[in-house]
This record gives structure tokens, sequence and C-alpha cells, in this order.
């Protein structure tokens, strides 16, 4: 009876507890050449450490964040010095950051009766953003509607606010929390929802778009991913479907789209964070995107927002090869950029996926931007790592008051260049 009230015990925690990182570190290593980045390339392949990394080893330019398990601090470290690879503490105890995080989302845990009541300055859960969506569409029904374009693995709606003021216009799509740990995206994509109720009518540019756009604005792309940060592992970045046939879930559904699907920079390891899934638009939360797209026909504009490391990109990240557009979406993105740096000063590099990070293929924007849709643009929102994934929710405003400065160039050079 003992035991198995234990076993149950056990059980219990396992289902409900959620993953402690106490003591896990977050290191930025600085490779000095080729040589060292096939050894941390190496290491990522070490599977019984436990890495994250937050920004993978690709080239010696560009620096590499990886999250280290406690129980592998000592190993990670000897290794680094073995092979005179520099690095430094970015993250000292990721828990404590997790902990602060918890303790403001706590003391804010209300249920607001309106979108004004709302607090727009710490992170939410699921449920509260998604009874956000239906407050903002009950108090500005002649603006917003909830439109559902499918279903995710578990079931969960996938919803769409649409502002519209009128029939058969050309779209503008906008999409928060593809990458589920990304808080500050989804964040931002609520308040970004707010602020087009509230400057609709007010601000003219706004209004004007809004005159001959609809704006499709999806705030939780990944809600099975979303609903799982909260409840189990809040660096969970994947979706949610299991892979037959290994211990491992979950697909990127940022490598799942039929553009270079499964080429360079996306994994056929299922443990691996950019798992390009089993085939292209095997994610019921990419397909419903790519069916809406399709269906829709007529969108001229496509923003897919993640964070963190502050840049403004566009196509390819597939491959070398230009994009028809490339001059004007450069050109564009350097507006957009320094636009956005005139609020708080916040400095952004720009440039194509591939020749700004690295080659990543099956990427959202590559497909969107070979559907058609020459406005296809990636953000990556703040900070550059001091905080990573945890970004303090005292930025959540900031970040999306600048990144809002940002998607309006992007949405009147859309406007005033019809094609
Ligand atoms: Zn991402």
């Amino acid at each position: 009876m003992m035991k198995r009230l234990l076993f149950l015990a056990a059980l219990f925690v396992a289902v409900f507890a959620k993953k402690s990182f106490k003591r896990d570190q977050v290191l930025r290593i600085t490779a000095r050449d080729e040589a060292q980045i096939s050894l941390l390339k190496e290491l990522s392949e070490q599977g019984h450490l436990g890495l994250d990394f937050w920004m993978e080893p690709v080239h010696e330019s560009l620096p590499v964040d990886v999250r280290v398990p406690f129980h592998s601090l000592q190993a990670v470290r000897a290794f680094l010095a073995y092979n005179q690879i520099q690095y430094n503490v970015m993250i000292m105890d990721v828990q404590n950051l997790l902990d602060n995080e918890e303790r403001k989302m706590v003391k804010y845990r209300a249920f607001p009766r309106s979108t004004d009541d709302f607090v727009y300055t710490t992170y939410h859960d699921l449920k509260t953003i998604y009874n956000f969506m239906d407050m903002l569409v009950a108090e500005n029904s002649n603006l917003v509607s909830k439109i559902v374009i499918g279903q995710s693995y578990e079931r969960r709606p996938l919803n769409v606010l649409k502002f519209s003021t009128g029939a058969n216009r050309p779209g503008i799509w906008i999409d928060t929390g593809i990458h589920s740990r990304e808080w500050v995206t989804q964040a931002s994509g609520i308040w970004f929802a707010k602020k087009i109720v509230t400057d609709y009518g007010r601000d003219p540019v706004l209004t004007d778009i809004l005159n001959n756009y609809d704006i499709f604005l999806e705030i939780v792309t990944n809600p099975d991913g979303f609903a799982y940060t909260h409840s189990s592992d809040r660096m969970w970045r994947k979706t949610r479907k299991p892979n037959p046939g290994f211990s491992c879930v979950g697909v990127d559904p940022n490598r799942n789209w039929e553009t270079g699907f499964g080429g360079p920079g996306s994994s056929n390891d299922p443990c691996s964070q950019t798992f390009h899934g089993p085939r292209a638009h095997s994610e019921p939360e990419v397909k419903a995107i790519v069916d809406f797209v399709k269906s829709h026909g007529n969108l001229k504009a496509f923003v897919s927002i993640h964070s963190y490391s502050q840049m403004l990109l566009y196509p390819y990240g597939y491959t070398s090869t230009p994009a028809e557009d490339q001059n004007e979406l450069h050109k564009l993105a350097r507006k957009a950029i320094s636009k956005l740096r005139s609020l708080y000063n916040t400095r952004y590099r720009y440039g194509s996926i591939i020749n700004t990070i690295y080659q990543a293929s099956g990427g959202t924007i590559d497909w969107t931007y070979n559907q058609g849709i020459k406005y296809s643009y990636t953000f990556e929102l703040r900070d550059t790592g001091r905080h990573g994934f945890v970004l303090p929710a005292n930025q959540i405003v900031p970040t999306a008051e600048e990144t809002w400065l940002a998607l309006m160039v992007i949405m009147e050079h859309t406007k005033n260049n019809p094609y």
C-alpha cells in the first residue's frame, strides 16, 4: 500500500510539477575560429548534457548562448577550458529570473472586466489572453472580429483577430508566439491589438491604413506550446505533437514550411530544437496559416515576430540567392529600424536571414514571400541576451511601443506601394 502511494505521489509530481531551472546558467560563448565552432557543434550533439542552445553555433562572428543544466555545468566548463574556448556567464541562475517573473504574474493575476482594466505590464496565461481577445471584440465589434483558422494538435482554437472597416480589402498579417517561450512576443501582440482599436479614428496614418487594408493578428500562434510553458516547462519552443517512435515531443514550427523544407539549418532529429517535422506543413498550427494565406489570396504584407536578438529580417533564409525585391526590402527595413530606434535608442541589425543570422530552411517568411507576399519580414525583439527569453516584464510595453513604430513604417509603405 505504502509503495503504491509513493508511486502515485511520484507520478503526481512527474505530471504536474513545473520543471525547475535552479542553478542552470546561460553561458555566452565566443568562438575564435571555425575549429571552435565545430567543437561547439559536437558539444551540442551530446544529448545526455541536456544543453539548450538559445543561439546555435553557426559562425565565429556570432555569439553562442546556451542554457546549461546545473548537473552539466562542470563538464561543460571543463570542455570549454580544455579547448581554450572563451565564455562568460550571462545568467547566473535561470530559476532566479523565472521566480521574479512568476512573482509578478501572481501579483497581477486578476480577471479584468475590460481591456482598459487589463495589465499590459505583466505576462499572462493562455486563458487570460483568449479572454482579452473576446473582451476586445465585444468592446469594438464594429472594428474587430475573431476568426478561428484551425485547431492545434491538442485541439485548442487557433484564434486570429481581424481588424476591418469594410469588405474585400487586401490584408496585412502579423503573428506572435510561434515559438512559445518567446513571451515578450505574445505580450507585445496583446499591446498591438489594444493600440489598433485605440488609434483607429485618432491616428491619421493608422486610420488610413485600416480604411484600405484589413489587419490580421494571431497573438498565440502556438497555443499548445504556450500552455506548456506555463504549466510545465517555461523553456518550451516547439509544438506539442508527439513524434512516433521517439520520446522527444514537438516540431519547430519555424522549420516546418515547404520552402527549402529539410534543408540546411534545420534538423532531422526529433529531439532537436530545430526539428523540421516529418513533412512540410505537418503541424496543424502551420497548416492553418498556409490554408488561410491561400484562401485569402490577397495578403500584401506578412510579419512573423520572434525574440530575441534585435533584428529585422527579410527572405531568404534557405538560400543565398537574393530575393527579387531585396533592394526595396532592405531600404524599408533600414527605415523601420531607424524609426524603432528613435523611441528608446534600441539598436537593431537588419538584412536577409541568411546574411544576418544564418542559413535556416523551412522558415515562415521564405514560404510567404514565395507565395507572392512581397513585404514578408521577421522581427527578433529584445534583448540581445542579457535576459534572453526571460525578458523582465517591465520591458514589455517599451518593446511593444518601439516595435509598433517599425510595424507602422512597414504597413504604411505597403499601403503606399500597391502591387
Ligand atoms: Zn523564435
